[in-house]
């Protein structure tokens, strides 16, 4: 090692050792995990399960949501299991006994149905179609949602397709038992994603309470395995009180959060009026890329401390792009969570900056850059 990679190894032992926010990684393959860790990461704060259904699995997944009738849509969660229980036990294999919070499935359903005008020139186009392909385009144009990104996502469609958590659940349960077979101390976590009212909640983790016991009592094994839920949804935010005492953390989707609080939509900001209002000094930044400390960042402080009061023991973090933004981090330092999440690239810059938060803030001054 030359002088300047130990000057960077130095300010970063320097700033592990006195930040008080934990760093964690967001990361969703076997690959991204490893690097992870290789760079400091504590953990996996998000563990995104959508890309796992994309490619060769398509197929599985159009006939899970797209079922004509129970048994097919069995079929489809019973090939799925295996796989997911492979995707799992690798990144808990990668991480080695540091936490991994899987979330479950969180998709705009839009990115996993064929595409309706190509089915329906497909089936224009040919002379005797295939009945199946008909009732596939009937299917889909009855799923179509003019806001996708408002519709049926992450829990909902977790309560809408009977067995698609069961699935995910038993998947990570399974996974865990694997690495404990092979004298591994597995930690993985339940997320549960765009939650709204601590019922969703309610429903979700009483599903998989009840497939985690049922996989403990196949295997004689206990599992201890914490269920929590993303807050990412202004109402999620402002009945967190309630929400909380379902959870065992909470996880700030600020992405969503800041979706659903400035109503902008996350995947059109950039293309439209953000330069006229950059220019316009509407923002001094972008609110996807700095938390929005008055609006957004309100919420979350509002969040931890009401859910604080009702469970002291709640773990709390960020796991949207704000977790890797240097003075995003201040600010969540400053408002009392227990860890930032980031993409692996971006871990060492958030350690420093997790560090000179704990500086500044024993200085009494908001920075220390
Ligand atoms: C978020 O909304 O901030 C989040 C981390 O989830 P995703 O980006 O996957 O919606
Ligand atoms: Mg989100």
């Amino acid at each position: 090692t030359g002088p300047v990679t130990e000057a960077v190894l130095g300010a970063l032992a320097h700033a592990d050792s006195v930040r008080r926010l934990g760093v964690r990684a967001n990361a969703d393959t076997p690959e991204d995990a490893a690097r992870a860790r290789a760079l400091g990461a504590q953990g996996i704060g998000l563990c995104r399960t959508e890309h796992m259904f994309l490619g060769e699995r398509r197929a599985l997944v159009e006939a899970m949501i797209l079922a004509r009738d129970d048994t097919a849509r069995d079929a489809a969660l019973a090939a799925l299991l295996p796989l997911q229980r492979e995707d799992f036990t690798s990144i808990l294999t990668a991480m080695d006994g540091l936490p991994v919070t899987i979330r479950l499935l969180d998709p705009p359903l839009h990115e996993f149905l064929p595409d309706r005008t190509e089915l329906a020139v497909r089936l224009a186009s040919t002379v005797d179609p295939d009945p199946h392909e008909r009732e596939l385009l009937h299917a889909v144009e009855r799923m179509q949602e003019q806001n996708p990104m408002l519709g049926l996502r992450g829990v909902r469609l977790g309560l809408a397709v009977p067995g698609l958590m069961a699935m995910q659940v038993r998947a990570v349960a399974e996974a865990v038992i694997s690495r404990l077979g092979a004298g591994g101390c597995p930690h993985a976590e339940i997320m549960v994603p765009l939650v709204g009212t601590v019922e969703e909640l309610r429903l979700a983790r009483a599903e998989a309470e009840r497939v985690l016991d049922e996989v403990a009592a196949e295997t004689g094994t206990t599992l201890d395995c914490p269920i929590g839920t993303m807050i990412e949804l202004p109402r999620a935010a402002l009945t967190a009180g309630r929400i909380a005492e379902a959870a065992d953390f909470f996880s700030f989707g600020t992405n969503d959060l800041t979706q659903t609080t400035w109503g902008l939509s996350r995947d059109d900001a950039e293309a439209s009026f953000f330069p006229l209002y950059l220019e316009k000094g509407v923002f001094g930044v972008s609110p996807f890329e700095s938390i929005d400390q008055e609006g957004v960042g309100r919420l979350v402080e509002l969040a931890v401390e009401a859910g604080r009061d009702v469970n002291p023991r709640l773990e709390t973090g960020v796991c949207g792009e704000h977790g890797g933004d240097p003075d995003s981090i201040h600010f969540f330092h400053g408002a009392g969570l227990d860890y930032v999440s980031c993409s692996p690239f971006r871990i060492p810059a958030a350690r420093l900056e997790a560090g000179r938060a704990a500086v500044a803030a024993r200085a009494g001054t908001s920075d220390t850059r």
